[in-house]
């Protein structure tokens, strides 16, 4: 049973009023009884059931009426230049004496100038947004709210093109499709109210239209490509594990970013890692030529304390032994099933020469690793000793030098870098703990 003190309760749409009334409660044998209209479903021989469906189409139109003149009321203010919207701009807020005024907000004004001087000088979308999150500037979001957000491209476009900055009002930009629908339509310009002057500007005019004439640079993926910096593409994250990139920082540098940090920044998934990227190089730079002339002077033998590479093929061999086991231990258990008549001489026949076959497969295999494996540490030996005079005689090393020798490099929330080299004897030769 579905009770409501009057109909208008039930619903102000009289087709979808009517379609429970009339239809829908009556299907579900649901009783739908309206206090003050007097109605009952269940009731036999009530009058007041029959002029339900007048009655919803009275409230319809009253529920149109209303919104129609609300709407008048409300463009005849937006025409005026008068505030009629929930959300002020970041920069303003309504005035206390009257809420249809907008009156800066001096704290979030600061922002808004920054971002625009930014702009004005030239910097690009992408690097402001940066700027921001890593300078831990507030969102309005979290000025206003506390919510934990963070600056997207998006919101500094709109900010950079909002003309409430130079003090014009512009509204009804979108509107409802009608008052039964709460849907959202765009406007076409000429329904726009735009009024200026109606509050006091934060930006000036001359720079704020300046900045519409510039193409905003959106060097943003420019600065991100791939190789630019020597140890681009080697940087990860130790805590996340993720690729740590670069990005602009303040003045001339360069900083570290996480890019799980970056792009999930909302969920805390990780920290930003925004450490000045040059004293990174910088610092393995200098940590790999100490290594490597400590190599060549020391004569550090790569081969005799590690065996790195050789252990890996062990492991292989093994791996292969215990398959070859296994197959025997097969053989024989088909065999004696053949005893046992449990399968037939043929198909021990077949199977048998099978398993036989991959047995004698087997045997190549651990026998070509045992190849390898003498092999390996020679030629391994000169690859390291070629890389490393490379590096050595270099004066700037190439990214792609820096590439063919390391593997990674994690860069903690601590500073400490963890260095993996491509030849994995490198990286057992004992050094000192790497910071910057
Ligand atoms: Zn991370």
């Amino acid at each position: 049973m579905v009770i409501t003190k009057d109909l208008s309760r039930l619903g102000r749409d009289y087709i979808e009023t009517g379609e429970y009334v009339e239809k829908w409660f009556p299907e579900k044998n649901v009783r739908y009884i309206s206090v003050n209209d007097g109605i009952d479903t269940f009731a036999t021989n009530n009058g007041n059931n029959d002029i339900a469906p007048f009655k919803s189409i009275l409230n319809d139109m009253y529920s149109k009426d209303l919104s129609k003149k609300i709407r008048t009321a409300l463009h005849t203010m937006q025409s005026q230049g008068k505030w009629v919207g929930s959300k002020t701009a970041l920069g303003y807020q309504k005035d206390v004496n009257d809420k249809n005024k907008l009156v800066i907000c001096e704290e979030e004004a600061e922002i808004v100038r920054r971002i625009f001087d930014m702009a004005y000088l030239g910097t690009g979308i992408g690097e402001i947004k940066n700027y921001l999150n890593l300078n831990n500037i507030p969102t309005t979001n979290r000025m206003r709210y506390g919510k934990e957000t963070y600056w997207s491209t998006r919101t500094i476009k709109k900010i950079l093109t909002n003309q409430v900055y130079i003090g014009v009002t512009v509204q009804n930009k979108r509107s409802r499709i009608n008052y039964k629908n709460r849907k959202l339509r765009a406007n076409p310009k000429e329904q726009w109210y735009v009024v200026e002057n109606t509050h006091p500007a934060i930006i000036d005019k001359s720079q704020f239209e300046a900045i519409q004439k510039m193409k905003i640079a959106q060097n943003y993926e420019r600065i991100g490509k791939k190789n630019h910096f020597l140890l681009d593409g080697l940087m990860v994250c130790y805590e996340c594990k993720h690729k740590i990139g670069v990005k602009k920082g303040k003045g001339n540098r360069w900083d570290m970013i996480c890019n799980n940090y970056r792009k999930n920044s909302k969920l805390n998934i990780c920290t930003a890692h925004g450490f000045n990227y040059k004293k990174l190089e910088m610092a393995v730079l200098k940590y790999i030529k100490q290594l490597f002339l400590k190599v060549n002077q020391e004569r550090v033998e790569l081969n005799i304390r590690n065996s790195n590479i050789k252990c890996d093929y062990q492991k292989m061999q093994e791996k292969v032994k215990n398959e070859m086991i296994t197959l025997n231990n097969n053989l024989d258990k088909m065999y004696l099933d053949q005893l046992n008549q449990k399968i037939s001489s043929q198909m021990y026949e077949r199977l048998s020469k099978k398993l036989q076959d991959e047995m004698k497969q087997k045997e190549l295999e651990y026998l070509e690793l045992e190849e390898l494996k003498n092999n390996s540490e020679e030629e391994n030996e000169e690859e390291i000793k070629k890389v490393i005079d490379e590096f050595l005689k270099l004066e700037e090393p190439t990214g792609e030098l820096m590439r063919i020798l390391i593997h990674k490099i994690e860069i903690h929330q601590d500073k400490q870098i963890d260095i993996t080299f491509n030849f994995r004897k490198l990286n057992h030769i004992e050094n000192q703990d790497l910071h910057f």
